[in-house]
């Protein structure tokens, strides 16, 4: 086959995939060669919008050209030193990331897995060097239905029978309780008593089908650990930068995308956990923050990354930061994303096919009215995909709308008419 007809052709590279690469995704099939802002080509040369921004890593618009520009810059110049040395890079972005969200230190790590494990282990070290647990026996309180990842440890605490099944034997010292139910937290805290070290929740449940708490979930549980010395961890790995309207989703209705000075209905979390759109996409980065009297427990040799804080990731997530901050994201996405959902609250009335709209800001899903075995969301985005649209289903019937926040109010009501021309035209 010559270049240009490979060049040409989706199937040659979904074949591709499907001999030479392991199977443990479902991917819609479109095969991309390029992006820009919140566009997206295909091979073929067809333009899509994205409304996945890759889970919304692409919060900041896909090859945003002053990230790619640090990027290229800081990766002409060095761009590993490993922590056996320092760099020029890593202080800097240390400094940057932590005054930007208000925590005394960083632990930067490159998946967002990898940093919710780094949160795990500081904060059952805090329990048993700080809080007194007695050895081995500390409980990391978790949710249920929660998704943090995919390693041996995170995947003992799912509860998703895919992502947990025949992985065994699981990491004990983990307890789910019901999420968004403070009764559940209550109880579990008492059950526990002072065995419990942390409480690990996202304040949306993204994954699990964009679920959003009732307001006062965050704030009290918060409240409750901070009464019985429990660490309250933040996973804002999908919610955080912007996505969800706020610069974090904990920060509620706060308007001041980080630059407040810590409100009354703000929760600060004792760890937070950020990843995804920390570097816009654009290479792995990820972080843990959190202040002295917690990150301190950790001392060299204890853990580390061989990539964590390399400067590459430390140029590019300060540049990708900035970005957020000087085109007013998190605004933005307040804005569009109260409008789509009343755009969308059309198809809830009228159609059949849509039962629920639901999210906060930029983070959004439909509930298709189907039984999660059904195919019925899985061919409404094939559809959308043919319409010039790409979204996913997550957990069945639940379709997740997450465009890049650079989107512009004209692109917004030009995705809502695809959206409803093609749930309006669906035959099942
Ligand atoms: C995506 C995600 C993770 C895992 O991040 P990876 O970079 O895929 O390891 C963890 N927590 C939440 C809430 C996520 O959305």
């Amino acid at each position: 086959m010559t270049q240009e007809k490979i060049q040409l052709n989706s199937q040659h590279f979904i074949d591709l995939e499907d001999k030479h690469g392991a199977h443990n995704y479902h991917p819609l099939p479109v095969v991309l060669a390029k992006g820009e802002g919140v566009f997206l080509w295909d091979v073929e040369g067809k333009k899509y919008y994205d409304f996945l921004s890759a889970y919304s890593a692409v919060n900041q618009g896909h090859c945003h050209p002053r990230i790619v520009g640090k990027m290229k810059e800081q990766a002409e110049t060095l761009t590993l030193t490993s922590r056996a040395f320092h760099n020029n890079q890593l202080g800097v972005y240390e400094k940057y990331v932590t005054e930007y969200f208000g925590f005394d230190k960083v632990l930067p790590m490159n998946t967002g897995a990898e940093a919710v494990e780094t949160a795990i282990k500081i904060c059952r070290k805090w329990g048993y060097e700080k809080k007194g647990i007695e050895p081995n026996e500390a409980i990391v309180l978790v949710c249920g239905q929660n998704f943090h990842g995919r390693t041996t440890t995170i995947i003992s605490f799912s509860s998703d029978p895919d992502a947990k099944g025949n992985f065994g034997p699981y990491t004990p010292g983990f307890v789910a309780v019901e999420y968004n139910n403070l009764d559940a937290l209550l109880e579990a805290l008492n059950e526990y008593g002072d065995r419990v070290a942390g409480f690990l929740v996202e304040p949306i449940q993204g994954e699990a089908g964009v679920y959003v708490p009732d307001t006062d979930f965050i704030p009290k549980a918060a409240e409750l650990c901070k009464e019985r010395n429990v660490l309250f961890i933040a996973d804002e790995i999908q919610t955080g930068i912007a996505r969800t309207g706020g610069l974090l989703a904990i920060c509620g209705d706060c308007t001041c995308e980080g630059h407040c000075e810590r409100q009354e209905n703000f929760t600060t979390p004792d760890i937070l956990i950020l990843g995804k759109a920390l570097s816009g996409g654009a290479y792995p980065v990820s972080a843990v923050l959190a202040n002295n009297h917690i990150m301190n427990v950790i001392k060299p040799g204890q853990h580390g990354s061989t990539f964590g804080g390399n400067p590459v990731a430390c140029a590019v997530a300060m540049e990708a930061l900035e970005v957020v901050r000087d085109e007013n994201l998190a605004q933005n996405a307040r804005n569009l994303g109260n409008l789509f959902r009343s755009e969308l609250q059309e198809l809830v009335e009228k159609s059949d096919l849509v039962s629920l709209v639901r999210g906060r800001g930029l983070l959004n899903a439909i509930v298709i009215n189907d039984t999660p075995e059904s195919s019925t969301a899985w061919n409404i985005c094939v559809a959308l995909k043919e319409n010039g649209l790409l979204a996913k289903p997550t957990h069945g019937n639940i379709i997740r709308f997450a465009p890049p926040l650079v989107m512009n109010e004209e692109q917004l009501l030009d995705c809502v008419r695809i959206i409803k021309e093609t749930i309006y035209n669906f035959k099942k």
